[in-house]
């Protein structure tokens, strides 16, 4: 019988030969590092070494690895049920946090779909916005999207990413086709022109018959470039849609929950979206869990003359995830976040800025607790894994980016260990 106990004797071999890691190849696939535990901001490889984590992998363990009232939350409601389908029932843990959610997030989003992952939360808003569309008997079909974005890997999800990154080449024929403007080019902090605006009002000009909605990252366009953008290009983006009566997506999965340094990133430009995507530190990284939270005109839209949403996953509302993301948002709200991701931004900005000076370095920015250099070239991420793991710290470049979105309880030292390894790094090109 197969044990966990064997688990102890990491296989790398047989993961080498049987199992897919993201984007990968199964031919020759990249390095990857035998994980014996984690705990607090350190993942602890097989061999002993203990790694800083400048990852919470990818966004979403706020809190840390091994947190006593996560652990907690989980076990008690293993106690209750692990799972229980939603149809036709209902538990307390989803209707506590849907509960949570509504009361966080801005207070026209009163209706909340609870999914599986952030994809899922994303194919999820835009078959609303369709269906919204389609029960007023319109056929607006296609979603208006910038360049740069970056909404997840699934069919929709994908065709609403940048075409480039997202490679629509390989997916042509198959994947619905939608408009790009281009990507916002003022800067976190600087105001928009008009001109910043021209490509998306010519588009929606030439096609606003056909547009259900526009999708956006809030703020940060993240797996797509990490790039951060002005919040008033957000506001006028928002009185857009109002103008040309077109539904505004803005997917949260990466932003939401303090990362920016607001609780949600759409609250630097004090608007709300149509609808809303959030996934990642949902659940403080424990589980995977998402949810698209939407409106009264949405909801309405949809469900008037008896339309009923066409969506409804195996682990819809699964308990055991919201009871995790229950206490993580409480132990989110309890926690002075907005002073640790201040701390994290204004150290991050002291320390980071000096890589600036390397010609091989072509940018830094500093937002909340993220930070980014952009090289000139394209790091390679086999040599950069090995570089950083030999620093003791777990970071993982993509494209030309270092980046660092460390959880929110690292403290000065480990905070200042990642800089030094990037710092060391950026010195060898
Ligand atoms: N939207 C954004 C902004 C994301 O960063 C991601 C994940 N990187 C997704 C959607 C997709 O989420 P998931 O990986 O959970 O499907």
């Amino acid at each position: 019988m197969f044990r966990l106990k064997s688990l102890s004797m990491i296989d790398v071999n047989f993961d080498k030969k049987h199992i897919w890691h993201p984007y990968t190849s199964m031919q020759n696939p990249l390095p990857v590092y035998p994980v014996a535990k984690a705990d607090g901001v350190y993942i602890e490889l097989e061999n002993g070494s203990r790694l800083v984590d400048g990852m919470a992998s990818w966004w979403c363990m706020i809190h840390g690895y091994n947190r006593p009232e996560l652990n907690q939350a989980l076990t008690s409601q293993l106690d209750n049920m692990a799972h229980v389908m939603f149809g036709g029932l209902t538990h307390a843990p989803a209707i506590e946090l849907a509960k949570l959610l509504v009361q966080i997030t801005h207070p026209s989003l009163q209706k909340v779909f609870i999914s599986d992952s952030g994809s899922v939360a994303v194919e999820v808003a835009i078959k609303m916005a369709k269906q919204y569309w389609i029960n007023q008997g319109q056929q607006k079909h296609k979603v208006l999207c910038l360049r740069g974005a970056y909404h997840g890997d699934t069919f929709a999800a994908m065709s609403v990413c940048d075409p480039v990154t997202g490679m629509h080449h390989l997916f042509e024929g198959s994947m619905p086709k939608n408009y790009f403007a281009e990507r916002p080019v003022c800067r976190f902090g600087e105001p928009c022109r008009e001109e910043d605006l021209s490509n998306i009002k010519s588009l929606l000009d030439i096609h606003k018959h056909e547009i259900a909605a526009l999708i956006l990252e809030p703020i940060v366009q993240g797996a797509g470039g990490m790039w951060f953008y002005s919040a008033e290009y957000l506001t006028k983006v928002r009185a857009l849609c109002d103008e040309y009566d077109i539904l505004l997506i803005a997917d949260e999965i990466a932003t939401g929950f303090g990362r920016t340094g607001r609780m949600f990133a759409c609250e630097h430009a004090d608007i709300a979206p149509d609808i809303l995507c959030l996934g990642k530190a949902l659940t403080g990284g424990y589980m995977s869990l998402a949810a698209t939270l939407c409106n009264e005109k949405v909801s309405d839209g949809i469900s008037k003359n008896e339309g009923v949403f066409m969506h409804g996953p195996t682990f819809m509302g699964n308990p055991l995830a919201c009871a995790v993301a229950i206490t993580s948002i409480n132990l989110l709200l309890d926690s002075p976040w907005q002073e640790s991701v201040s701390n994290i931004q204004n150290q991050l900005t002291k320390e980071l800025q000096s890589c600036l000076d390397n010609p091989a370095v072509n940018d830094v920015r500093v937002l909340g607790a993220i930070g980014v250099v952009e090289m000139e070239e394209a790091i390679d991420l086999t040599f950069a894994q090995e570089f950083f793991v030999n620093k003791g710290v777990w970071i993982r470049p993509f494209g030309k980016l270092l980046y660092i979105m460390p959880p929110y309880i690292i403290n000065k030292e480990e905070l200042s260990k990642l800089t030094q390894a990037i710092s060391a790094f950026t010195k060898l090109a």
